[in-house]
């Protein structure tokens, strides 16, 4: 399994980091987990065109984690010199669908096909979740401590290398669950501290769940602004796992 940061970033403004995305690959299959705002571009710069992925994954419906769905759709319908005739599937929370056919009535014939479907899989929001990806990649959801639908998502490859994707989470005892033993765990770490409305983690809640749950490696993403990366690395650091600050362009192999 191969993983790439397209976007390490949040919803804030930022000119080296995008909103929430990344490629997952495996065994030439190629899907797209999250995509905010300048997915696309992002993609294309390290030759990826989002009209040849093979579906997307999406951990919940904020914008700043799906905001290029729409234009993805309306590149896969439009095409031009690459028409799609193949489905896009998507995997994503319940609710999604509804999400997707308000999409529907605002865009209409613009970002919908006769000859391919977005084939959406809801996965459960009141427990575990599985399913099989291209590439027989599993993936694996609990729900996150998050609105908009949330989930955790973790991916295994046929070859039993787990990549675990917090997605936008408060303090959670799902996601201590599934990040026992993974060799990758990429977690948002929004806030410096103790978030007051506990629907993000801070350094503290991430050590917290390094320690509980011994993951291989750390990978932090969706720092805000005022959460300094040193700072919040450091007190991740102090687990004894190896832990370092996420990057868009960051490829992980394994
Ligand atoms: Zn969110
Ligand atoms: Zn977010």
């Amino acid at each position: 399994m191969r993983f790439t940061i397209i976007g390490s970033g949040t919803l804030v403004p930022d000119a080296e980091r995008g909103s929430a995305a990344f490629l997952l690959e495996e065994a030439g299959a190629r899907v797209l987990v999250d995509g905010g705002s300048g997915t696309m571009t992002r993609l294309k710069r390290i030759g990826v065109d989002v009209r040849e992925l093979d579906g997307g994954v999406y951990s919940h419906r904020h914008v700043d984690h799906c905001g290029d769905l729409v234009p993805i759709l309306f590149a896969l319908k439009v095409g031009v010199e690459l028409p799609r005739t193949r489905d896009y599937p998507i995997w994503a929370g319940d609710g999604f669908q509804g999400f997707l056919d308000g999409l529907y009535g605002v865009y209409g014939a613009w970002i919908r096909s006769d000859r391919w479907t977005t084939r959406v899989t809801e996965l459960p929001l009141d427990g575990a979740g599985t399913a099989m990806l291209p590439g027989g990649v599993r993936l694996d959801t609990l729900p996150a401590n998050h609105s908009a639908g949330a989930l955790h998502l973790r991916f295994t490859s046929p070859d039993g290398f787990v990549t675990l994707f917090s997605g936008d989470t408060g303090p959670s005892d799902n996601l201590i669950q599934l990040a026992a033993n993974v060799d990758v765990f990429v977690t948002e770490c929004a806030v410096p501290g103790k978030d007051p409305w506990d629907s993000h983690l801070g350094p503290d809640d991430v050590a917290a769940i390094v320690d509980a749950a011994k993951p291989r490696r750390v990978i932090m993403t969706h720092l805000y602004p005022d959460n300094d990366p040193e700072t919040a690395v450091a007190k991740v650091a102090r687990t004894g796992v190896r832990v370092e600050r996420g990057y868009d362009g960051l490829v992980v192999e394994g």
